[in-house]
């Protein structure tokens, strides 16, 4: 099992959750309160608040028990689907762009704690931004620290992105102003402001960023927030947004072993969105924050995901109930093949399909050129047959003159075509077993 590299901790205690699943046929209410418990315990280890956690678990526990499986789906696929489905909702479902303004200058206020990485996303902000061809300025609002003013001209060289300062002596508000002028003197497409941090929330900093915002009046207001404190992020970003009001949140640090509460718990405790986040110390370490690639990475199960999502698009919901229903009466016959071949076609090329079936491993390209010829050769003799035949695969089993007919019409040989049929009853039993029908099919020999 590949971990993911962030999360190893949640990535492994949900495992535990599909684990326990193995082997079961269905998802019932009693088989699923074990795993659904590892669920919630991974969830709380990984520092995400209660009230989530108790949402989170009772949504998935309601969706996982009574929906139908999809035909080849086991239940602890299904599960990890559901979790999958409910951790890109909790994280806000679609990406959040970021918005630029319609006329002038965008501008970008970013707020946060100090050391939480804020300065350094400054300069990973501009260094995204002009790879998307806008230009970009930089404006060092922290007039406290002049380190943070020479920390700021420093990365600006660096990413070849003018910086904008006034030294300490001046207040915010003002630098803020005089810089968003200087930028629209030099026709700048994107201007960040930099605002100082303070260790932690109080009235000065509230008061000092209220009156940035106010002279700024910014396209977005961006909270800097550090992945390692967990759900105490969530908390942060609620009381910035009530306190000053912001358009979303950037979370850093992605890469430390940060637990996962951050990422999980802001959406759904401030609803906000976060936008962007931080993965690294160089400048490029910045990217957008895409909630179904964020699960992905949390559940290592890419694999398993898009199988089952192949699975439900290709398979309408009456096809899958029917074929079952056939499959489990054994009544599985050749226009089921026809069309289960069909489904392999449109399920893309086989190789892919064979992979992403867990557990089967890989096949050589000569290998799946090889089946893909054969179910050519397939639906020629199947063509070849009456409508009778086609439902009623026995009658070929019983008749070598049929079966020789066949062979003529589809210019195969009749070994070819008792193959097709044998195989046909193999399949049977294949199906049958696939779907945990145990009673077992038996293979009628063909009679010569
Ligand atoms: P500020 O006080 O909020 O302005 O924080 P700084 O920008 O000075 O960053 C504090 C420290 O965190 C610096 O050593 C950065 O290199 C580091 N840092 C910032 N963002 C990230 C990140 O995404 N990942 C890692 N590993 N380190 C980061």
């Amino acid at each position: 099992v590949i971990r993911a590299e962030m999360f190893g901790q949640l990535t492994g205690g949900l495992e535990a959750a599909w684990n326990k699943l193995k082997g079961e046929e269905v998802l019932t209410k009693e088989n699923i309160v074990e795993p659904m418990r590892d669920i919630r315990r991974a969830l709380l280890e990984a520092d995400v608040s209660l009230p989530v956690v108790r949402r989170f678990v009772q949504a998935v526990s309601d969706q996982a028990v009574g929906v139908g499986l999809i035909r080849g789906v086991k239940p602890d696929q299904q599960l990890v689907k559901t979790v999958h489905g409910e951790l890109v909702k909790l994280m806000g479902g679609d990406v959040s762009e970021l918005v630029f303004a319609k006329s002038g200058p965008t501008v970008i206020l970013l707020a946060g704690l100090q050391g939480v990485g804020k300065t350094t996303v400054c300069a990973k902000l501009a260094f995204y931004l002009k790879k998307q061809g806008k230009s970009c300025m930089l404006v060092a609002g922290d007039v406290y620290r002049p380190a943070a003013i020479d920390q700021l001209v420093i990365l600006g060289e660096q990413v070849d992105v003018p910086v904008y300062t006034e030294g300490t002596g001046v207040k915010p508000a003002e630098i803020a102003r005089k810089g968003l002028a200087e930028a629209k003197r030099k026709n700048i497409d994107v201007v960040i402001v930099d605002t100082a941090g303070r260790l932690q929330i109080d009235k000065a900093m509230m008061d000092e960023l209220k009156e940035v915002k106010r002279a700024l009046n910014p396209t977005e207001v961006l909270l800097v927030v550090d992945a390692m404190t967990g759900q105490e992020a969530a908390a942060l970003v609620t009381t910035f947004n009530l306190e000053i009001g912001i358009t979303g949140a950037i979370l850093t640090k992605l890469d430390g072993d940060s637990r996962g509460g951050a990422a999980l718990s802001v959406k759904e405790v401030s609803g906000k969105p976060i936008k962007l986040v931080g993965r690294g110390e160089r400048m490029e370490d910045l990217e957008p924050f895409y909630p179904d690639r964020m699960a992905g990475r949390i559940l290592g199960m890419g694999d398993v995901l898009s199988f089952v999502e192949k699975a439900q698009e290709v398979m309408r919901q009456e096809d899958a109930e029917e074929l079952q229903k056939k499959i489990m009466s054994a009544q599985f016959d050749f226009n089921d093949f026809l069309k289960q071949t069909q489904t392999v076609a449109r399920m893309g090329s086989m190789s892919r399909v064979i992979g992403m079936i867990p557990g089967m491993g890989k096949i050589t390209p000569a290998q799946v050129r090889e089946a893909e010829k054969s179910l050519k050769l397939m639906e020629g003799m199947i063509e070849a047959m009456t409508p009778e035949e086609r439902e009623k695969p026995e009658l070929l089993a019983e008749s070598p003159a049929r079966r020789k007919r066949i062979a003529q019409d589809s210019g195969k040989t009749e070994q070819q075509v008792s193959q097709l049929v044998a195989q046909l009853f193999q399949m049977r039993v294949r199906m049958k077993n696939l779907m945990g029908v145990m009673e077992g099919g038996s293979i009628p020999a063909l009679s010569n």
